[in-house]
């Protein structure tokens, strides 16, 4: 427009019959470039603010989409947390229940076996022995293996139940060789509910020595046994979270600290 215009003004300049009408005409056009330019740059202007005020939108936008995904986000997080703390309740309690019936089964099995061996007292073909059978002092069933968990009330850690350990635990690798920890008589040597795989050891005068998780049996009932003779090996049979020893020690059917008898 504004060439054209350019063109077509110095044409009209050209043709200008007299200076006068010349000398108007160019101040005119003067006028007219003026202008031009004046609106020219209202245009430019004009372009300008409308850029900015796009620029201005697509940021507006930008926020809002940051915003809006931040949300999304924060909420997606939040209901992922709230599945995740179900679940672990859901666990919580089902490792409760779990627990709880892994303590019933074993004070059950404890209850049979105290029961049995009360029995075998109190009968007339008694085949418990009165007279001591070993020497009074208990030697280490794991050969130089430490004891990991003593004879005593335990709190669980997570669900706060108060519980009896009815014998001491040795932690030991799978397939240890477990030694009678004093001489006597197997007096039972089989499947013993949550005890798993156990076997009995009648010292004598009421003293019954039990060792239970085991993976296998080297005595059968009724066979004689030497203080530190190799009788099972160490497994995770019956109520078991891993390979160890627990050894109890009876007095008259009734579990005892079996601490007493190491010293
Ligand atoms: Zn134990």
């Amino acid at each position: 427009m504004y060439k054209l215009r350019r063109y077509s003004q110095v044409n009209q300049l050209v043709e200008a019959q007299n200076l006068t009408s010349f000398m108007r005409r160019l101040n005119y056009f003067k006028f007219l470039a003026l202008q031009d330019k004046k609106m020219l740059e209202e245009m430019r202007l004009e372009k300008e603010k409308l850029e900015r005020l796009q620029y201005q939108q697509m940021i507006k936008r930008q926020d809002l989409g940051i915003k809006a995904r931040k949300q999304a986000e924060a909420k997606a997080q939040h209901e992922y947390q709230k599945k995740k703390e179900v679940a672990r309740l859901l666990q919580v309690q089902k490792d409760k229940a779990y627990y709880e019936r892994e303590m019933k089964a074993l004070e059950a099995e404890s209850r049979r076996i105290a029961d049995y061996l009360r029995e075998l007292y109190a009968s007339r073909s008694n085949r418990m022995s009165t007279v001591p059978l070993g020497s009074g002092r208990f030697s280490s069933p794991i050969l130089g293996g430490t004891m990991t968990s003593p004879y005593g009330w335990r709190v669980h850690p997570i669900f706060g139940t108060r519980r009896l350990h009815t014998g001491m635990d040795f932690g030991v690798g799978a397939g240890t060789p477990i030694r009678a920890a004093d001489h006597g008589v197997v007096l039972d040597a089989s499947w013993m509910g949550g005890y798993g795989k156990a076997v009995m050891i009648d010292h004598g005068q009421g003293i019954v020595t039990l060792y239970a998780h085991t993976s296998a049996f080297y005595v059968r009932p009724g066979q004689k046994v030497r203080k530190g003779q190799i009788i099972a090996a160490v497994g995770s049979t019956g109520y078991s979270t891993g390979p160890h020893l627990h050894l109890e020690v009876r007095k008259n059917g009734s579990p005892v600290d079996p601490l007493p008898w190491f010293r």
